[in-house]
């Protein structure tokens, strides 16, 4: 930001020179007269020293002008010549009187506005004085010609308006500063109001400004800084002595890294409080920036670990509630299906129609509770790390026909077709069984529930870099972009699992993603509105069938194999062709 100086070089010379130029041209001007008018009457000569004294005068005080009886000084002195001018030699109602204007005007013009009211109330005194004299007689008679009278009220009148032209001049002035003023009150109130702690120096050290953050960043201070010593602030005499030390290298330019130091200050309650402080020489002197205290930061983090360990503790002990109200639910859910299921098969001989029918739904909707409350079970020990996986080495290929199995019978009754494509040989893993099944189960499950009749459901079992890969794809209704962002959430569900009848909590994705992270491994959801869905699981436990993990295949040995495949292929087709 740069400020034009509020006056130019020019303007403040000729306010130095004001003051001696009017008398010096006052003294002049009278000096010519009275020598073109020479020889003079005693009276002539006695005007002529009352008119010549002010300019004298003048000169002699200038400098001065500012000083109270320099002033007065003056004023009186400037009466003198209307004075005798109306005495000696005409009525005050003449137009010699206009020398009365010269003082107010002269004074206007060299020592300011006080000068020149108290100037223009002595001279309406003496105007009324003079003018009761002539009111008492005729006038002494002209002992100076007219002429000479006129000159003298010519040259009052040419210094009233250089009088006034001065007032014009001071008034422009004082307008220019306001408006200045007025321009810097944004950078004022922005400099008051920076968040960053800043003072303003004046070249001495003295504070000119600062910014409201210093209050927080030095408690102890003062509450109005303005126009203290910068080092004052400090908590002793080596602050002073180090800011003063700071402020002399950044005088001389200080260059990145200059200006910086160390600066105590009494922060809350008096004690120390360490700033680290910079200052930057400015062509008004310095501003130096401090920078609060690095506990600040410290005490932030510490109050954030504490509220997040709150958060992570209140969630910890929701989870144990759920864990511990599903596995009270599960009991006697266990007896109602237990029950439901011995009068489903009629144990005790045949029930009527409407019983039977009940006893049926009673069964249904127990399995169904049941699953629901699995699954809230297992989310609420995995968020609880109380989930153990009992791991053990299987084929792989087994489970996945298992869980085909299962879900066939539920594809086939909606009309969708589920293919099973395992390969050949066996593919042995080192996992938690029941945690494979259940991540089968929910994808084939999902998959099944939202494909429209007619639809294909496959599930593709394979080793794929170093990795078991387990993928399930359907050709149901999709998921958009956004909603896959949310199903991350425990609970979450998209537009079309709202919509489906089917039981269904929410949970059915994420532990799919915290049964495999349990494992080390990943869960990726490709899907695309309307046109299908293929959520494929990675998990790093393939093993050999001894148990010790497997050894992996670089992918460059696939690829040549595929690539000699291929062209064995190729060769036969072309073989078979020629032939
Ligand atoms: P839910 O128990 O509600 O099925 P999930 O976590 O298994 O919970 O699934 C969450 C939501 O993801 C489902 O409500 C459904 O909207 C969507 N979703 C999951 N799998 C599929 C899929 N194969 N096709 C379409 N939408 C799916």
């Amino acid at each position: 930001m740069s400020v034009s100086a509020p006056s130019s070089r020019l303007t403040r010379w000729l306010d130095r020179a004001a003051g001696p130029g009017v008398h010096a041209a006052w003294l002049a001007g009278c000096g010519f007269a009275v020598w073109t008018l020479i020889p003079l009457s005693p009276a002539g000569w006695a005007f002529a020293l009352a008119a010549l004294w002010p300019g004298l005068a003048g000169l002699l005080l200038a400098g001065r002008e500012t000083r109270d009886w320099a002033r007065v000084a003056l004023a009186l002195s400037w009466c003198l010549p209307g004075l005798s001018a109306s005495v000696l030699f005409a009525s005050a109602l003449s137009p010699a009187a206009l020398v009365f204007l010269a003082g107010p005007a002269a004074l206007a013009a060299a020592a300011g506005g006080r000068a020149a009211r108290l100037c223009a109330v002595l001279a309406a005194c003496a105007f009324l004085l003079a003018a009761g004299f002539s009111l008492l007689g005729p006038p002494a008679g002209p002992v100076l010609p007219s002429g000479a009278l006129t000159g003298f009220a010519a040259l009052a009148a040419f210094f009233a308006l250089t009088g006034l032209t001065a007032r014009a001049r001071t008034y422009a002035r004082l307008n220019a500063a306001r408006r200045e003023l007025e321009a810097l009150r944004p950078a004022a109130e922005g400099f008051a109001h920076a968040p960053a702690p800043l003072l303003a120096l004046n070249p001495d050290g003295m504070i000119t400004a600062a910014s409201r953050a210093v209050r927080r960043a030095a408690p102890g201070a003062p509450r109005d800084l303005t126009g203290l010593p910068a080092g004052g602030l400090g908590f002793d005499q080596t602050q002073a002595d180090a800011l003063g030390a700071a402020l002399t290298e950044a005088r001389g330019g200080g260059g990145a890294e200059g200006g910086r130091f160390s600066f105590t200050v009494r922060g809350p309650r008096g004690r120390e409080s360490v700033l680290a402080a910079r200052a930057v020489a400015t062509p008004a002197g310095f501003v130096v920036s401090l920078q609060e205290p690095a506990g600040t930061d410290a005490q932030t983090a510490a109050r954030l670990a504490a509220e997040r360990d709150a958060a992570v503790a209140a969630s910890r002990a929701k989870s144990e509630f759920l864990a511990a109200v599903s596995h009270e639910l599960r009991t006697p859910l266990n007896a109602i299906i237990g029950f439901s299921d011995v009068m489903k098969q009629r144990l005790f001989g045949p029930l009527p129609a409407r019983y039977a029918e009940y006893g049926d739904l009673i069964h249904e909707s127990g399995r169904h509770l049941l699953e629901l409350i699995g699954d809230v079970l297992d989310m609420s020990k995995i968020e609880a790390d109380r989930y153990e996986l009992s791991t053990e080495v299987f084929d792989v290929r087994d489970v996945a026909d298992i869980c085909a199995k299962m879900m066939r019978l539920r594809a086939t009754e909606q009309g969708v077709t589920l293919h099973l494509d395992a390969g050949d040989a066996p593919i042995h893993v080192c996992a938690d069984r029941k945690a494979l099944r259940q991540i089968l189960l929910n994808l084939l499950s999902n998959a099944v529930k939202f494909t429209p009749d007619g639809g294909a459901v496959a599930l593709l079992v394979r080793r794929e870099n170093g990795a078991l890969l387990l993928a399930v794809g359907d050709s149901g209704v999709g998921i958009s972009a956004d909603e896959i962002s949310r199903l991350g959430q425990p609970y979450a569900q998209s537009q079309s699992g709202r919509e489906s009848n089917e039981r269904s909590s929410g949970l059915g994705l994420v532990l799919v993603r915290q049964l495999a992270a349990l494992h080390g491994g990943t869960m990726q959801i490709d899907s695309e509105p309307g046109e299908g869905t293929t959520v494929s699981v990675r998990l790093p436990v393939l093993t050999n069938a001894a148990g010790e993990p497997a050894d992996v295949e670089p992918l460059e040995v696939h690829q040549r194999i595929r690539a000699a495949q291929a062209a064995g292929e190729q060769i036969v087709r072309t073989s078979e062709g020629v032939a």
